[in-house]
């Protein structure tokens, strides 16, 4: 065993009393999600998460890919363990970091000693050890303000930990422990950013999409299964439920009058997600909706869409502004897939001139030629119920 993961716990370690719950579900989450990687030993000691491959066949690189799309990590680095002895520890950095500390310019040695047996202090352990580096290695400077590169040693209860700068980890908190929803997922760029920000508050996230063959296409729906795939990379597998929308869009463009199109359509979608969702388990609806951004996204207008649930819709983009939202999906890699062209369900029925007011009286009587239940019910029976994994083959 010569490397091994170290990962800071994030917001976990504020939790006071369920503290431990959330340690136990970091460590499944890691323990899963190390699986397609190899053999691996994942334990949690002193705030800090152990990945410990236990064989030379670990998958070391994807392993480390994998440690930074998991919510509650802060931090993380990659370490080289050794016994608890000066000599040890001098070597082990040698080893290990020498030749990065070679291009730096300058360097200081940083210290932690959590196991208070070990019988030097930590400023000690630092002078010690940046001296002998300082003698090995004459053209890098010792600069203790500003070095340019780091060498960290812990000293913790099972070994000593050398290692160089801490990685940003996917912060966060871990999955599972904010309940699960169900957030309504399009094909467009907002969605897609608004399952992962949820999914980085620790909820588990299942997904319901609304697809409209023949006016939108195969493609438009493998497009939806491609960006929840993406955004699995960080929630982890998920259900994703393809509800034919069809009928209820023709129902509408033939008894509704035109302006309220995309409300109707919108309190149709919100009023199946909230069937499925709580048939599943699922406490809360998430959507990418956004103040302002188009007609059926002011205040007046949620207000309308929203009288259907009776559970909480988060909408965690609400206060963004787009250049905001696109760096999210630039970061988390669904940008380039929200941006082809395929056509959504809502832009095939679009009004030209959306009530962007409007009053749930309004909504109400536009709509009072529609059998609502009788035609939720239909497309509740059309439902189709596909587990996405980050592994499975991309579909674009
Ligand atoms: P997005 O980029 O997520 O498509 P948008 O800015 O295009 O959002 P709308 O098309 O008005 O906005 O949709 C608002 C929200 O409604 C979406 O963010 C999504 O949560 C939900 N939604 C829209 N269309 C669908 C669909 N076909 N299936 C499921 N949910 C949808
Ligand atoms: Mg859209």
């Amino acid at each position: 065993m010569n490397e091994i993961f170290l990962m800071k716990l994030g917001e976990i370690v504020l939790k006071g009393a369920n503290k431990r719950q959330f340690e136990n579900k970091l460590r499944q989450n890691v323990r899963r999600r190390m699986k397609p990687f190899g053999n691996f030993d994942v334990y949690i000691m002193q705030s800090t998460v152990y990945v410990q491959p236990l064989d030379q066949e670990a998958d070391l690189e994807g392993a480390w890919a994998a440690c930074h799309t998991i919510f509650g990590v802060v931090s993380l680095c990659r370490c080289r363990p050794c016994e608890k002895d000066l000599d040890a520890i001098y070597n082990a950095i040698e080893e290990y970091l020498g030749e990065d500390l070679d291009c730096a310019k300058s360097f200081k040695v940083e210290s932690k000693r959590s196991d208070k047996a070990f019988p030097m202090t930590s400023i000690a352990i630092s002078q010690e050890i940046g001296g002998r580096l300082a003698e090995a290695h004459p053209t890098v400077e010792v600069d203790v303000h500003h070095p340019e590169y780091t060498v960290y040693v812990e000293i913790r209860d099972l070994a000593a930990y050398v290692h160089g700068p801490a990685e940003p980890g996917a912060g966060g908190l871990p999955t599972g422990v904010g309940g699960r929803a169900m957030c309504l997922l399009s094909g467009g760029i907002d969605s897609p950013v608004a399952a992962y920000m949820m999914a980085k508050r620790g909820m588990e996230i299942e997904c319901v999409h609304f697809f409209s063959y023949p006016y939108t296409s195969q493609l438009a729906r493998d497009k939806v299964l491609e960006l929840a795939r993406l955004v699995t990379r960080y929630s982890g597998r998920m259900t994703v439920n393809i509800v034919s929308f069809t009928k209820i869009q023709e129902q509408i463009r033939d008894h509704c009058p035109e302006e309220f199109f995309t409300l109707i359509m919108r309190r149709f979608m919100m009023e199946i997600a909230q069937r499925i969702a709580k048939a599943d388990g699922c406490g809360a609806l998430i959507t990418g909706e956004n103040l302002g951004q188009v007609a059926s996204q002011t205040m007046e207008a949620m207000t309308v869409t929203g009288a259907v649930v009776d559970i909480p819709i988060f909408m965690p983009l609400i206060g963004m502004d787009k250049e905001e939202i696109v760096t999210i999906a630039r970061k988390i890699g669904t940008l380039d897939t929200s941006i082809l062209p395929y056509e959504d369900c809502c832009t095939v029925f679009t009004p030209k001139h959306p009530k962007t007011k409007p009053t749930l009286g309004q909504v109400l009587h536009a709509e009072q030629k529609l059998d609502r239940e009788a035609l939720i019910r239909e497309a509740l029976e059309t439902v189709e119920k596909l587990t996405v994994r980050y592994h499975d083959d991309p579909l674009l």
